[in-house]
């Protein structure tokens, strides 16, 4: 029986591809992708033409069938999107879920990321954070995503696109006051920066260099600082205190 392999792609830097990826992508009878145009390109970079197969979110339910039927016909398949992870803000959650629950063999190969790739190198902590993906894409809705965030301790990381970036700066400097935020920006690529500061002083520094608010980001931001003993905690040791006295 076949095998669908969850196969993770360059966020830029075309090294990023492991040798397992790359001798996969070779190996398996059909490559489904976000973007078949897209892939093409990394195909030809590896010197490979594998048949391919468009997966993309309005068509995804349809190609279940389709790629159930590979497998259970003995092929393999891998699944790519147009960079890094599949199913990371990207295609693919249907038809893994699907699969599984058809009880398939679905095998993650894994590689680039941004959200861990941003993480790994920005300083802020990593022991417990809350990814968000893209922040709803209008003003009102944004902010009302960050207002039900402003509570949470871990780091808090977002995936942002050059159009939006300066509102959605605007909006956490509003919205959650002057935090650190780190912004990793065009990750594995020839003009990687890390930005870090407040919202509003990266609003300023992206207004006086344009160049900055160009590509593909990542915003992490910290958490809130944890409540010194909030209400509960002061109930709690009230009534552990009654209990102690009344004994
Ligand atoms: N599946 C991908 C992954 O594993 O990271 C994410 C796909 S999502 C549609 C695209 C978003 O990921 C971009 O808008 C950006 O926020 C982030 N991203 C992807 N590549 C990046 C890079 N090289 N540098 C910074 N952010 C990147």
């Amino acid at each position: 029986e076949g095998v669908l392999y969850v196969v993770a792609t360059p966020i830029g830097n075309l090294d990023d591809l492991s040798p397992r990826a790359a001798r996969l992508l070779g190996e398996v009878d059909l490559v489904a992708a976000e973007d078949t145009r897209h892939t093409s390109r990394l195909l030809r970079h590896l010197g490979i033409a594998p048949s391919t197969l468009s997966l993309h979110e309005h068509n995804e339910a349809a190609r279940v069938d389709q790629i159930d039927a590979r497998l259970a016909a003995g092929q393999s398949v891998a699944l790519v999107s147009d960079a890094g992870t599949p199913l990371i803000s990207d295609p693919g959650f249907v038809l893994v879920r699907e699969l599984r629950a058809r009880g398939r063999r679905v095998v993650p190969v894994p590689g680039a990321c941004a959200l861990v790739a941003a993480l790994s190198a920005a300083g802020l902590p990593t022991d417990r954070f809350l990814f968000q993906g893209f922040l709803p894409a209008k003003g009102g809705g944004r902010r009302g995503r960050l207002e039900a965030l402003a509570e949470r301790e871990e780091t808090l990381v977002f995936y942002e696109s050059p159009h939006r970036i300066r509102d959605t700066l605007a909006d956490l400097a509003a919205v959650l006051g002057a935090r650190r935020v780190v912004l990793a920006r065009e990750l594995t690529k020839t003009f990687e920066t890390f930005l870090e500061g407040s919202a509003e002083a990266l609003l300023a520094r992206l207004a006086e260099d344009p160049d900055q608010a160009r590509g593909e980001f990542v915003v992490m931001v910290a958490g809130a600082q944890p409540k010194a003993g909030g209400d509960a905690s002061i109930i709690e040791a009230d009534a552990l205190l009654k209990a102690m006295l009344a004994e």
